[in-house]
């Protein structure tokens, strides 16, 4: 566990060190759970966000993108049961004053069954080698089939309970397995209570006739209230999706993980319009799709694992979270729900207005079903910053700190660096700097040494380092050196753009999707 608060530490200086993240405020000593994004944090977030964006809306003929506002009538909310049912379920440490979410007390606890489980069948894997069988395995070993029926038993039995609103009974499972506080180890809990996320705000300039509004709370809603219009002037034909992206706020009553759980983040969602009946067919398909995507970025397939929900949200007929790796484990990346026509009927229903589809092949009309892909904007750059930073021993026994990017996704494609500040050699650089910025951000830098520079753009993550001596004035060449390998090769300044584009374009990741 110290390991891995370690590694979480370094992930957290090293975002703000090299200029990715910073908490917000900071001269005023910060915002609880709010942060911002600093110069290189804004490149990689834009980069994700892109390949988000092209791959819903450029690379699918039948989804189109929409940017609705964030303030909205507050019927909005009434309508997707937010202001009755958006709540998390809180307890407190009365020794240590502390504040958790009651579920993810449990559902932490749960996860350590399943860590048990895991300890026991990778053992096994060992002592067997090639003929193992795992799902024999799990279903005859009685150590693991106890703390997997024992998990399984637990987070049932929780999903009941939350579901029922039967809080007491959560409070007594916690007391039950004997749940401590993380802080100061006491079993002292007060009950639970149930805690509403969005925030509020006014809008209108008196007290008297200000009318009372919420932040958002998730992007959805604001693709369902424009669900006509999108379809009629798009003339859409289901299936059909919306995508959009844009910022989201909670008042998260446990907020202590960096940016994986913010108050103010942004959501990358889109919304699958489909024929009822149909929607388990798209739910299994996005799944697959959603998987592919985040795998094309290289990350490691053994780092993501899917997490079918037990407990369902009220709008929803299956839920799947997609669970990466993070430094403190597995956690929600994503969701794909499939939210049936919950909320377009409670939209017809709130605001009067007729909310269906004509199918002309038919001559029908009837209300969609919804399957919806939701993955944090903040949360995958954490994922992406926290599996690429590394600390390399190399082979003369020196260290680096790398931050292996995908290429496609780093701030900087490639620093153009003179040898010496002196001989003509800026002048080259800077020729060089101008062609290649037509198509990436390139940065030039001539400060320190050669060695310093490169392990400078090794830490921010910069794919290529470009550097020019005094042979590039008569050769045209210059030496190309690769951050992951630190290969060093000397190729023509003009096949330099080329090069550069065969790793960073991002076409070349849509090509394996
Ligand atoms: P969690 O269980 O972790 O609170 P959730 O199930 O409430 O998440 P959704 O409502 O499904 O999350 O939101 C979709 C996605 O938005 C999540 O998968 C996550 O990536 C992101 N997200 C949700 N809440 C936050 C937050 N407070 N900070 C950063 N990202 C968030």
């Amino acid at each position: 566990m110290a390991k891995q608060d370690d590694i979480f530490k370094n992930v957290v200086s090293h975002a703000k060190e090299y200029g990715y993240i910073f908490p917000s405020s900071e001269i005023y000593d910060g915002l609880s759970a709010v942060y911002d994004y600093a110069q290189n944090g804004v490149e990689l977030k834009k980069n994700i966000r892109e390949y988000w964006w092209q791959s819903m809306v450029q690379m699918h003929e039948n989804i189109v993108g929409l940017d609705a506002a964030i303030l909205m009538h507050p019927t909005t909310w009434k309508a997707s049961g937010h202001v009755d049912a958006f709540n998390d379920p809180l307890i407190d440490n009365k020794d240590s004053k502390k504040r958790y979410r009651a579920d993810v007390l449990i559902e932490d606890y749960a996860e350590k069954l399943n860590q048990k489980a895991q300890k026991e069948i990778d053992k096994a894997r060992e002592r067997f080698g090639a003929s193992f069988d795992e799902e024999q395995y799990k279903t005859t070993n009685p150590r693991v089939m106890e703390y997997l029926s024992k998990k399984k038993e637990i987070l049932e039995r929780m999903a009941r309970s939350l579901e029922t609103e039967n809080l007491a009974d959560v409070k007594a499972l916690i007391e039950e397995l004997e749940i401590a506080c993380p802080e100061s180890g006491s079993k002292n809990w007060t009950d639970v209570k149930q805690f509403n996320l969005m925030f509020g705000t006014k809008l209108g300039a008196s007290a008297e006739n200000a009318m009372d509004l919420y932040l958002r709370p998730e992007t959805a809603q604001g693709i369902f209230v424009n669900f006509l219009n999108v379809q009629k002037t798009g003339r859409m034909k289901i299936p059909f999706g919306i995508a959009q992206t844009g910022k989201a706020f909670r008042n998260e009553i446990v907020a202590r993980q960096f940016i994986f759980r913010m108050r103010e983040f942004e959501q990358m969602e889109m919304q699958f319009f489909v024929k009822p009946g149909e929607e388990m067919k798209w739910y299994e398909y996005w799944k697959t799709t959603r998987l592919n995507w985040h795998l094309s970025l290289g990350l490691g397939k053994s780092n993501y694992r899917f997490h079918d929900h037990e407990k369902l949200a009220h709008y929803a007929n299956a839920a799947a979270d997609i669970e990466f790796n993070f430094p403190f484990g597995f956690k929600e990346l994503e969701g794909i729900h499939s939210r049936t026509d919950f909320d377009l009927k409670a939209h017809e229903q709130h605001s009067g207005k007729k909310i269906q589809y004509f199918d002309n092949e038919t001559n029908e009309s009837y209300t969609p079903y919804v399957v919806e892909t939701s993955v944090g904007l903040d949360r995958m750059f954490l994922a992406v910053f926290s599996n690429s930073l590394k600390e390399e021993v190399l082979e003369d026994g020196s260290e680096r700190v790398v931050l292996s990017l995908p290429a496609a996704l780093a701030p900087i494609k490639a620093a153009v660096l003179p040898l010496v500040k002196k001989d003509g050699l800026p002048e080259l650089a800077k020729e060089i700097l101008k062609k290649l910025r037509l198509d990436y951000n390139v940065m030039y830098e001539e400060k320190d040494t050669i060695g310093k520079r490169y392990r400078r753009m090794d830490a921010i993550g910069t794919p290529f380092c470009i550097t020019v001596d005094h042979d590039s004035l008569n050769d045209n060449s210059v030496t190309l050196r690769y951050r992951d390998t630190m290969e060093q090769k000397r190729v023509n300044i003009d096949e330099l753009a080329q090069i550069i584009d065969k790793e960073v374009n991002m076409k070349y990741l849509f090509e394996q999707l």
